[in-house]
């Protein structure tokens, strides 16, 4: 990797982890202490599902930039301490931002180019330039049937999102822990902090507040149970069963053992997309072959992952697409051409985010949505 660079790296995505530390020797012991920890952290999966490359980009980053180690903690929740800036920035630059305006449907001219956007609520949204960061899942089922036979949109088929839970925990007292993400390889966990002590917003010096990650949690990310499927109970139970092994002598069935007081549990069915062996080269560029129409989202071609700094970069991408009319599109990955023109299935939701490739505490009404939409994420 340090000799031959981004090449090398790019060249193993048609291998697994654990088939590139077979091919290269290395012991077990090395995918169990550190490929499964850090697989699941970067894209909730086991080792023997994840693309090479999704590591060696990672290792890449720790070796050459100074910061590219660290991790961090927004000091509050995202939607005040991320998102709340980025609107006031863009209100003061003259832009709108407006939520839960959801698009239903790409409409087109003649050529192809894109003549409006249909919104749910009825509207019709005209503009000169269109930029999707819609995630793949979402834009797979919006996609015009004019476009759909065209191998730059046929090669999507070849990506999808990663299933992940996110899991919170408020105990009736402090844990013993640590001020920092901890990276777990245990057979359900990924990351893990405690609140209480790593964020600004939820400290307490007397009760512990853990977030986790729950993963692998369905068959695409190599476990055996489909996690997405089951109850909140059951997921919180096999949770603090996994919970009592990480803190032996203050979680279990004892007397004063620390208990639960509430908890939270966050199913995101359609995450990142999955960095599965292989599908690297489907990932497209922001340029499209549609003048008007360019793409943004973590999970089209950029150097990061499928992470917050990938969606940034990507939409960086895209501006230089709109502002310096790149149209160079990358070349689809191989084998992206197919059976004709296909209508698009279209969104089946009422616009709860469970439906709509973000994540949602899954009521019965987010179940319900979701058995519309998506109903194989669902399958026991
Ligand atoms: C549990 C979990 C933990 C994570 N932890 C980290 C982390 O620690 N660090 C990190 O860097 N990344 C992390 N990520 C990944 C990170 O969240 C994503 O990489 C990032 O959010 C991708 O941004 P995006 O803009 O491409 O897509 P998204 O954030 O998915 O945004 C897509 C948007 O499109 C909207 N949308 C969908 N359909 C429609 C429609 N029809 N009309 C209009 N809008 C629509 C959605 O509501 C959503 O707001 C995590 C993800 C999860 C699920």
């Amino acid at each position: 990797m340090l000799v031959e660079g981004q090449s090398f790296i790019d060249a193993q995505d048609e291998l697994s982890v654990t088939d590139f530390c077979r091919k290269y020797g290395m012991p077990d012991r090395i995918i169990q202490e550190v490929f499964i920890p850090m697989a699941k952290a970067l894209d909730f999966i086991d080792p023997d599902r994840l693309s090479m490359t999704v590591v060696l980009t990672a290792m890449n980053r720790f070796i050459n930039e100074t910061d590219g180690s660290q991790t961090a903690f927004l000091d509050g929740n995202q939607p005040d301490r991320l998102c709340a800036p980025m609107v006031q920035h863009i209100s003061a630059a003259g832009g709108e931002v407006r939520l839960s305006a959801v698009v239903e449907e790409i409409v087109l001219e003649e050529d192809g180019s894109v003549r409006h956007l249909q919104l749910r609520n009825g509207e019709t949204l005209k503009a000169d330039e269109y930029v999707s960061a819609l995630p793949v899942d979402v834009l797979k089922r919006l996609l015009p049937k004019k476009w759909s036979a065209m191998p730059f949109f046929r090669q999507l088929d070849n990506l999808e999102g990663i299933p992940v839970i996110n899991i919170h925990l408020w105990f009736d007292r402090k844990l013993k822990n640590i001020d920092a993400l901890c990276f777990s390889r245990s057979d359900l966990l990924s990351v893990y902090a405690d609140m209480s002590t790593c964020c600004k917003e939820y400290k307490d010096d007397e009760r512990s507040m853990l977030e986790l990650v729950f993963a692998p949690c369905a068959a695409i990310a190599g476990s055996s149970t489909n996690w997405i499927a089951k109850s909140d109970e059951e997921i919180v139970e096999a949770t603090m069963k996994e919970l009592q092994r990480l803190f032996p002598t203050e979680l279990g069935d004892f007397e004063g053992a620390a208990q639960l007081r509430k908890s939270v549990v966050v199913k995101v069915p359609r995450s990142v997309y999955a960095a599965l062996p292989g599908r690297n080269k489907f990932r497209p560029s922001q340029a499209t072959p549609i003048r008007n129409f360019t793409l943004a989202g973590d999970w089209t071609s950029q150097k990061f992952l499928g992470s917050m700094e990938g969606a940034i970069l990507a939409g960086k991408l895209a501006a230089r697409v709109v502002s310096k009319g790149e149209v160079l599109c990358k070349a689809p990955g191989p084998g992206s051409s197919g059976d004709g023109e296909r209508a698009p299935p279209g969104l089946r939701g009422n616009g709860t985010a469970v439906a709509f490739g973000g994540g949602a505490v899954c009521g019965a009404k987010e179940r319900k949505e979701l058995l519309k939409q998506d109903p194989s994420v669902l399958d026991p």
